[in-house]
């Protein structure tokens, strides 16, 4: 059965209830972008009838767009409002993105699949997030002409902390990344403090690798 854009939003609310409300994802701003935001038109066709079920699904040339409910635990940890600057690394589908739009001000993306950031930049227009700036680039080294940023979210597995994006955080600025194993990592939440940085690890996850420069080679 084709799926109607009623019934896709039957089953977007549906996911953020079953999947995000009852894990514990309270933040109003977080939720209230999930519930608007069509993931199914950011994954592939053939996957659109799956795209609010709770797991990643491929995207193209080896990557996914991630687990709902990772996205949302990222989004909120870092702690947007609606005056925020926030770089993410690792555009993918471009579904987070649009969600970072719908809560933060100013929303830098980059993307080291050139295809990936093509469709991406096409499917943000198409859905009305035309304010967004997606680029194609090694993310590991930030985006030095648009910082400062309140927060910088990194989307794929870091051997350890890409030491340009910690320098492009504002002070009190988070830089939310999953840390450490090829593998598995481990979520860890960074925040730029007058002293340094301080450290802040929370839960065990799984991601693509982040390759770059400051990243796994290649
Ligand atoms: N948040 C995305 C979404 O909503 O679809 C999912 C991102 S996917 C899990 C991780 C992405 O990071 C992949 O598209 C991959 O190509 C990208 N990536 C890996 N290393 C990168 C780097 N150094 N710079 C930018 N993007 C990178």
């Amino acid at each position: 059965m084709i799926d109607t854009a009623d019934r896709q939003e039957k089953k977007r609310l549906s996911m953020v209830r079953s999947q995000l409300e009852v894990r514990g994802i309270r933040n109003p701003a977080v939720l209230k972008a999930f519930r608007k935001v069509p993931r199914h038109l950011f994954v592939p066709p053939e996957y659109r009838s799956k795209a609010y079920q709770d797991r990643p699904l491929p995207i193209g040339r080896g990557q996914t767009i991630s687990q709902p409910y990772m996205v949302a635990v990222m989004v909120e940890d870092a702690e947007l409002g609606p005056d925020s600057r926030v770089l993410e690394i690792g555009t993918g589908s471009g579904y987070q993105t649009a969600l970072l739009a719908e809560i933060a001000d100013q929303v830098y993306s980059i993307e080291r699949i050139d295809w990936l950031a093509r469709r991406a930049k096409e499917l943000l227009r198409k859905s009305g997030y035309d304010k967004v700036h997606v680029r194609t680039g090694d993310g590991t080294l930030g985006w030095p002409e648009q910082a400062p940023f309140d927060a910088i979210l990194v989307s794929a597995g870091s051997p350890s902390i890409p030491q340009p994006l910690t320098d492009q955080l504002s002070l009190g600025g988070r830089l939310v990344i999953p840390l450490q194993d090829f593998q598995i990592q481990t979520l860890e939440i960074i925040t730029r403090t007058e002293s340094g940085i301080r450290r802040e690890r929370k839960e065990p996850c799984s991601f693509v690798p982040l390759i770059g420069e400051h990243g796994w080679k290649e």
